[in-house]
């Protein structure tokens, strides 16, 4: 058996982790000159958003030998409406670095494998196909799926983030639902450390969120967050991501291709979250080569997520401002905050979206 992966990046890395442990050595094609070669950002991964799991990174590391070190536990997120902020807390999640970092996830990960990389690799897929017996797509975006005629794209987002300069508690996420500044969309503070931290906007693309200008998008977004974090938040970094597709395949598997992370659709359309889900189709592709178990049947869960999260985003993208006051002010309420407590295996999401689902045009 020889089994190529196209892309060193989450998803990629940790199949080939997966599959050294069943003592198969993949071959990585990688078409940087290093992992994660891109630039740095935070990102979260939330223990919400994947119920029953009450702890995703221990989760990694105690059923898959998969160790990643976050920057922080995320114990406290508020989320700020145009009139109003408020306040969950608990074992919310971690956050963590990306990109060129050291301790990025691309990084650690690549301290754990040991099969060779192929960096600068200008291999396609069709050469690959020739040459393995099993070829897993991890290129992190859409473009092989698509050309198979295997993706069912939902929607494509506007990225724009910098790195500030302030003071930041590390454990404290904030989030921002205001159609000012994300139409449709959102806008989110993750701290890096104590003194630096990114924040973005997103917003996803259709015909009447295109009459936006992403410069005075940013200029309102940038304004308010000073605002609400009392801080001057000089601008060290920028970074922008344009037309980010977020969609999901038809089928995980096509012969011996499989399509892991964002190629498989990792990304949920409700919050653009896609590291828990990259990770876990890493895994699952590689159980599958192993004979360790059917990748199909194994991304059902993921998919049903997937489409829950859908629902989210669909009934999201409805409100008006007033409506998003009405909703994130009653977040404060104790029997919603104790849904998103750390000691509940409750899926507030999953539950949520079957009762919305009916009402809603996907
Ligand atoms: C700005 C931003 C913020 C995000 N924030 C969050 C967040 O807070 N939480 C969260 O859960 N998710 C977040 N996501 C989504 C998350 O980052 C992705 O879902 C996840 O990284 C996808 O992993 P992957 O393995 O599919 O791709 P990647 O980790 O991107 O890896 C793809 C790799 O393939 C390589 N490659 C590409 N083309 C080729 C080729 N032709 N040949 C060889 N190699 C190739 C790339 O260089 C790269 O190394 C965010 C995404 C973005 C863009």
């Amino acid at each position: 058996m020889k089994v190529a992966i196209m892309g060193a990046g989450l998803s990629g890395l940790c199949c080939a982790i997966i599959l050294e442990q069943n003592g198969i050595e993949p071959v990585i094609f990688e078409k940087r000159n290093l992992c994660g070669d891109r630039f740095i950002n935070g990102e979260a991964i939330f223990n919400i958003t994947n119920r029953p799991i009450n702890n995703c990174l221990d989760f990694f590391k105690d059923k898959y030998n998969i160790n990643l070190k976050p920057i922080s536990e995320v114990k406290e997120i508020t989320i700020y409406s145009p009139n109003f902020e408020s306040n969950l807390s608990g074992n919310l999640g971690y956050t963590n670095y990306r990109g060129r970092h050291k301790d990025s996830f691309e990084n650690q990960l690549f301290n754990q494998v040991k099969s060779e990389i192929i960096f600068n690799s200008n291999y396609d897929y069709e050469d690959l196909t020739k040459e393995f017996t099993h070829v897993v797509l991890a290129t992190g975006d859409s473009a092989y799926a698509s050309k198979l005629n295997n993706f069912k794209t939902d929607l494509t987002v506007n990225l724009r983030g910098a790195t500030v300069e302030g003071n930041f508690g590390l454990s404290h996420i904030s989030s921002w639902y205001n159609n000012e500044f994300s139409p449709k969309g959102y806008s989110y503070l993750i701290p890096l450390n104590e003194r630096e931290a990114n924040i973005s906007i997103g917003y996803p693309v259709y015909e009447d969120t295109k009459k936006y200008k992403i410069d005075d998008l940013w200029d309102k977004f940038y304004k308010r967050a000073q605002k609400d974090t009392e801080q001057k938040l000089n601008i060290i970094d920028k970074f922008e991501v344009e037309r980010y597709i977020i969609g999901i395949c038809h089928k995980a598997k096509l012969d011996n291709t499989y399509f892991i992370g964002n190629c498989f659709g990792a990304i949920s359309p409700g919050f653009g979250l896609g590291q828990f889900v990259s990770v876990l189709t890493g895994i699952y592709a590689a159980f599958d080569i192993c004979s360790k178990g059917d990748y199909e049947e194994l991304v059902v869960p993921l998919r049903e997520t997937y489409e829950n999260s859908l629902v989210f985003r669909r009934r999201l993208e409805k409100l008006s401002n007033n409506q998003l006051d009405f909703l994130i002010g009653g977040i404060n309420d104790k029997l919603i905050s104790k849904m998103f407590s750390d000691d509940t295996e409750i899926d507030f999401f999953k539950i949520a979206s079957k009762l919305l689902k009916p009402f809603t045009k996907l």
